[in-house]
């Protein structure tokens, strides 16, 4: 992970939560291979640990020389009647969001996508 990919490191993204995929608006290009190729994810892996805390990681890698990007992080629990989302990745920056865990949230009613 070089940081020299991205067009700005760890970005804030207020309450963007991603788990999958990448964003492709701050890849700036590669700067192994200088091609600017869509980003491929590898590694994919979901733990989930003893306190039920779940963490999906991945590699955003370039697809034409394998070059890593940036390593993505996304973690999940429970607190209380609360899901805490966090991201973390130099590529697709800094979230976190809180939703509740009944069944309608008036203050994200909606806001779901
Ligand atoms: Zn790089
Ligand atoms: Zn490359
Ligand atoms: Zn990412």
């Amino acid at each position: 992970m070089c940081g020299e990919c991205v067009k700005s490191k760890c970005p804030d993204r207020g309450n963007t939560c991603l788990d999958n995929g990448s964003y492709i608006l701050n890849f700036d290009h590669c700067a192994e291979c200088q091609k600017r190729e869509p980003i491929k994810i590898t590694q994919r892996n979901v733990e989930v640990k003893d306190d039920g805390e779940e963490v999906i990681s991945y590699e955003h890698k370039c697809t034409y020389c394998c070059h890593l990007i940036a390593e993505h992080e996304h973690t999940f629990t429970i607190e209380g009647e609360y899901q805490e989302y966090a991201m973390y990745c130099l590529l697709c920056g800094v979230g976190n969001d809180t939703i509740s865990v009944q069944p309608v949230d008036p203050r994200k009613e909606t806001a779901l996508f």
